[in-house]
Formats: structure tokens, sequence, C-alpha cells
């Protein structure tokens, strides 16, 4: 057997370490024996003699075997997800007219509507969509000048609004969606609060989204680095009440296609 191409490790105290393979998206935890061992493994193939240890790094992925081409596996693995048909997925792009502005739009002049009211909650319960997405950006003052509509003013009190209607009306989930760079970091706080207290902590699932500097969206260096906004979002995921058990998102997985329209029909709004 072989190490595998797709092994990360992080130092993990006691001389021992994590790993995770991002192929196969198992994650170990190796005591200081274990992990020199593995090291040498990496290093120059010398396989563990510790034959349950050698079972379970190819069983999880971190080695492979000697005949194993783990790139063709993966490109193999991209040619099937291609052109399965066990599944469907749509995506519409149902008009390029935004009625928003954010600051940080990395949209610039193809842009998109996004509105959820009473209306289009029946039109969405009529066609057994289960998962919609709201953006809220923190506070009302700080939502308002991030996400000003096309023709001024704000929309946090109609989103909030909505939201409620939701919470009676929708029978899909709603995934709440706060953008963050430095400029609003500090306000995730009060939107789980403003969710608790509306009664809305139960039926919507806050999420963070990362603010990047797309088309240079990043006024004056708000955006957050790689880095620090995985560490924000780690303690963000930590501090749900069940300890992040139900944003499995938040933890690396494999992928077996990263872009939509590899694998999704999409279209516009007139075909
Ligand atoms: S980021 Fe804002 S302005 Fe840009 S497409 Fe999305 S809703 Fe519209």
């Amino acid at each position: 057997m072989k190490p595998s191409y797709y092994n990360l490790t992080a130092p993990a105290g006691d001389g021992g370490a994590v790993l995770f393979n991002t192929r196969s998206g198992c994650m170990a935890q190796l005591d200081r024996e274990h992990y020199e061992a593995f090291q040498t493994f990496e290093a120059n193939g010398k396989e563990p003699a510790d034959e349950e240890f050698r079972e379970g790094l190819l069983a999880c992925g971190f080695a492979v075997k000697d005949r194993e081409n783990e790139l063709e596996a993966i490109r193999l693995g991209l040619l099937r997800s291609r052109f399965a048909t066990e599944t469907l997925s749509l995506a519409i792009a149902l008009t390029q007219d935004c009625n928003f502005r954010c600051v940080y739009c990395y949209e610039k002049d193809q842009l998109r509507r996004q509105v959820l009211d009473g209306k289009a909650i029946g039109l969405l319960n009529d066609c057994k969509v289960t998962k919609a997405q709201v953006t809220l950006d923190g506070s009302r003052a700080s939502h308002d000048s991030r996400r000003p509509l096309k023709g001024g003013g704000g929309s946090f009190d109609a989103i909030l609004r909505n939201l409620k209607l939701c919470k009676d009306r929708y029978k899909g989930g709603i995934a709440l969606r706060m953008n963050v760079d430095r400029n609003n970091l500090s306000e995730i706080s009060e939107v789980k609060a403003l969710l608790k207290e509306e009664g809305l902590d139960k039926t919507v699932i806050l999420y963070l989204g990362h603010v990047t500097d797309e088309n240079g969206t990043c006024a004056e260096g708000s955006c957050l680095g790689g880095c620090e906004f995985t560490r924000k979002n780690l303690e963000f995921l930590l501090d749900q009440e069940d300890g992040g058990e139900r944003f499995r998102n938040g933890v690396p997985r494999p992928i077996t296609n990263c872009c939509g329209p590899g694998s999704t029909a999409t279209g516009t709004a007139r075909g």
C-alpha cells in the first residue's frame, strides 16, 4: 500500500496528530506512536508494523492500494455524477433584475431578484420546494445599509415579517444566511437573539456566509481572510445548542462535483 495523496495532518498535543483525508472525508486522531509510524510511512513508504493500524489506514483512505490511481478515481466519480440519472437538479434563474443593491455584490451588472412573501410561499409549497434561503446581515441599521433596495430604503422589517409568515405557512426549511465581514461580525449574537425573541430560532437555521473580494467587493480591507472566517465560523458552530451537530456543511467533506452547472439543468426565465 502507499500513502494517499490527499492526507492533511495537524499536530494535536503529546506528539500525536489529527489526520484528515480530503478524498474520503475521514478524520482520525493518532497518538505519538502511531503518528510516528504514519510519518515514516508517508516519508519512505515503510508500512506500519501494526496490522490493525494498517487496515484502518486503508479503510479510511489514508492509505491506498499500490495499483490505485486516486486522480483517475476522482475523474471517474466526476463523470459518473455528471451523467447520473437518479436525481434531477434544476437551477432556474427567474430574473436577472435584482431588486437589491448590496454593497458587497459580486454579480455587478448580472443581478438576481430575491423575494419571499406570502404569494411566493404559496408557490413554493405548491411546487414542493423543500428549502429556501433568506439573507439578513445583522441589526436593522447594519442590514439596511449593507443591502439597500434598488430604489432606496431597507428590507429588514419586510424580511422579519416574511420569516414569521414562513414559520406559520411554509412547509419547507428556511436557511438564514448572514454575510459577514469586519463591519458586521460583532452582530452575530444580535441576530441569534433576534431569532430567539421572535420565536424563529427553531424553524430558521442561521449560517454564516463569507464576503470575499470577488470583483473588488471588499471596501477598505473589510473582508475577513480565509483563516479568520474559518475560525469565526467554527466558534459560531460550536456555540450552537447542539454543538454544531446540524451544521454538516461546517465540516469539510469530499464532493464529487464542485460545479452546479456540471450536473444541473440550468435555465433562465425564457428557457
Ligand atoms: S448580493 Fe445583493 S445585489 Fe447582489 S445579486 Fe445578491 S441580493 Fe442582489
